[in-house]
Parts: C-alpha cells; structure tokens; sequence
C-alpha cells in the first residue's frame, strides 16, 4: 500500500532529509586518500547523534540478508554497486566510492547516496559518476503528477543504456516514509505511461545503480550484503528521497 503524506508530514521528512545530506557532505569532505571505510562510517554517526537522529541502516535485516547491517552507511568501493560493509580497508588514489547513508528524525526516514572518485579519477570513471547523477536528475525531473512509476524508471534507463552502462536488475528505488523502504518500489529500468500514477504526497526515493562495463549481472559477495560486478568493472549509485508535489518535484535529501 502506498501511503499518501500530509504537507506536514513533507516537512518533517524535509528535516530527516537535511540531516541525510548533512551526513553525506561530512562523508565527502572526509574522504581522501588514506581514509578508512570505518573512519567515514563514524565520521556519519556523529552527525547523526549531533541531530539527534538514528539510523535505519544499522541492524537494518531484510530477507535476504544473512546478518543485521553493522554500519549506519553503505561504502561500496569500485566493483561494489551498493551495500557495501566499511571495513578496515583504506581508500586508495583513483578509488570510485559510492556511499549510501540514511537518517530517521521524529520517527521520518531519509535516504540518498553519492558517488565520487578519490584522488585522481580515471576519465572512464568520471563519465560513469556523471552519468549516475544524470540519471537521478532525469529521474527526478519525471517524478511529477500525472506521471507514473514507469515514466520514471523510463528517464533513469534511457540515461543509463544510452550511455552504455548495466543496470543490475532486482534492485532499485522505492517509497520511503516511516519506514525507509515502502510501497511502490520504482525501477531503474521501465515502459513510459505504466505502472502506478504519481500523486501529490507520494515520497520515493530514486536511486540509480550503474555498472560500467555494461553487463546487467551481478553477485553477492561472501559477507552476504555486497553486491559486485561479474567483469570486475566498476559501478557508480546514486539517490534522493524525492517528493511528489503538485508544485513539482521536490527534493528532501539536500542541504
Ligand atoms: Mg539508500
Ligand atoms: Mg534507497
């Protein structure tokens, strides 16, 4: 069921959403050669304990997953698409991060997630975390009333297949509110005019996974959270929690 928020409620979520970003900034400025996955996870704790927050990651257990999440941020390093554990691992000159971080305040959820490159990107990689941004914009940009869920998935596949990239499939965007993951999940891949039509106070969240060396497939790593490229190639995600207005598409997740 997809539940419809009042305009109060899009403010509250608005503040969970500023604190989301306020995390991901701290994360950025962090990060640099050297950094470890762990430093960058508690480097997005305290910005949470200072906003008085908690996290929906930590603990988190879906079905699939053989473990409670450990970490209240996901770092998915080069070949990691996303749900990526921080570890001991230290990042490396040229690395591709992508980083998932969530945020619940006065019981609202935000969720978002960036990619950057570490010291000196490889062209290659940069044209991946562009076109990872560009498909969230373009997805964002169709997240309007009278659109439908596959209007959506339509815009962020179009960006992604054009530039030639994979889209692992199975995992995607999704409704957000109380709990971070609710009804309707929304595809990084779709037909234009299907599926569920958008309405004023729907929240999505919108989260395009790229895999550059343009496969679909994927595999589970043996920790049973992260997922990795079958070639190797490296992947780029991107998100905003994103309500639907009648104004337009109005972005929760930003400073
Ligand atoms: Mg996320
Ligand atoms: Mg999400």
């Amino acid at each position: 069921m997809v539940e419809i928020k009042t305009d109060q409620s899009l403010q509250a979520m608005r503040e969970a959403g500023r604190v989301v970003a306020q995390g991901l900034t701290a994360v950025r400025e962090a990060a640099g050669i050297g950094s470890s996955l762990r430093e960058l996870d508690e480097v997005a704790h305290e910005v949470l304990r200072k906003a008085g927050a908690s996290s929906p990651f930590l603990h988190y257990k879906p079905s699939f997953a053989p473990t409670p999440f450990p970490a209240v941020i996901c770092a998915s390093v080069n070949d990691a698409i996303v749900h990526g554990i921080p570890d001991d691992y230290r990042l490396a000159d040229g690395d591709l991060v992508s980083i998932d971080f969530g945020a619940k305040l006065d019981g609202w959820a935000g969720d978002s997630a960036i990619s950057f490159i570490v010291g000196t990107p490889r062209p290659a990689d940069t044209k991946l975390v562009e076109t990872a941004f560009a498909a969230l914009d373009a997805g964002i940009a169709a997240a309007t009333v009278g659109n439908r869920i596959g209007d959506i998935a339509h815009a962020i596949g179009k960006v992604c297949r054009s530039a030639g990239y994979g889209i692992p499939e199975g995992f995607g965007g999704h409704g957000i509110g109380r709990q971070m993951h609710e009804d309707p999940s929304v595809p990084n891949e779709g037909r234009p005019g299907r599926g569920m039509p958008l309405r004023h106070g729907m929240v999505l969240a919108i989260e395009p996974m790229l895999i550059g060396g343009g496969t679909d497939r994927y595999y589970e790593d043996r920790d049973g959270w992260t997922l990795r490229t079958v070639d190797g190639t490296r992947a780029a995600h991107a998100e905003h929690t994103v309500a639907i207005t009648d104004d337009g598409p109005r972005i929760l997740t930003q400073l």
